[in-house]
């Protein structure tokens, strides 16, 4: 099994980029915030514990994220790996990871950083929520969001620069600029 996780800011195009990798990897997109959405919807203890964090820009506490991810990947479709987009964002969830790999025998093919400047981040999700309508788009949430991304999820970089899976991607270039760069950060990690 083998699992790309996307890294980068909110914003960065990791769900547009996930998507499309879903049809050249034959991997599918596994994105926390959407399995937190979904539960949202359908109003289940899950969803209603979720919201009360993703109202306010935070993070939800990482042993129901991981406990999510887990069920998650052990869905059939998961059977030979999966794109993570938002997973892991703490150094508790990337080893809690870590361990789950190990169970499932699997292994971290890469792990692409879609990185943008910050103002074009905001410029970005802020133009996404005249779109999209996402309840969490709005300005004070907006910043909360990114200070929480520096805070608890930048560790991460590191984390993974140090056992030899990062690979920055330039992530203002068109879209189908930024898949070619990460087909090819797959490629290489594939090897
Ligand atoms: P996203 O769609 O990835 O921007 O996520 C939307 C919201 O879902 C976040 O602001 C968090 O409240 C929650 N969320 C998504 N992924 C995670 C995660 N890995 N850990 C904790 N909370 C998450």
């Amino acid at each position: 099994m083998k699992y790309v996780i996307l890294m980068g800011a909110p914003g960065a195009g990791k769900g547009t980029q996930a998507r499309l990798l879903e049809a050249a990897l034959h991997l599918p997109q596994v994105a926390t915030g959407d399995l937190f959405r979904h539960n949202l919807k359908n109003q289940n203890r899950l969803g209603q514990l979720a919201q009360s964090y993703m109202d306010r820009g935070e993070l939800v506490p990482d042993d129901v994220t991981v406990d999510m991810v887990r069920e998650r990947l052990s869905q059939p479709d998961c059977a030979t790996g999966a794109i993570l987009d938002g997973f892991p964002r703490t150094l508790a969830q990337a080893v809690a990871f870590d361990s789950l790999l190990a169970e499932l025998n699997g292994r971290i093919c890469v792990v692409p950083y879609i990185h943008v400047d910050v103002d074009v981040l905001v410029a970005r999700l802020l133009q996404r929520a005249a779109i999209e309508g996402r309840a969490d788009d709005n300005e004070e949430t907006i910043q909360k969001r990114m200070v929480v991304y520096q805070q608890q999820t930048t560790p991460l970089l590191d984390y993974y620069r140090e056992k030899g899976a990062l690979v920055q991607i330039n992530g203002d270039q068109p879209v189908a600029q930024v898949q070619q760069d990460l087909l090819h950060a797959v490629a290489m990690g594939s090897q």
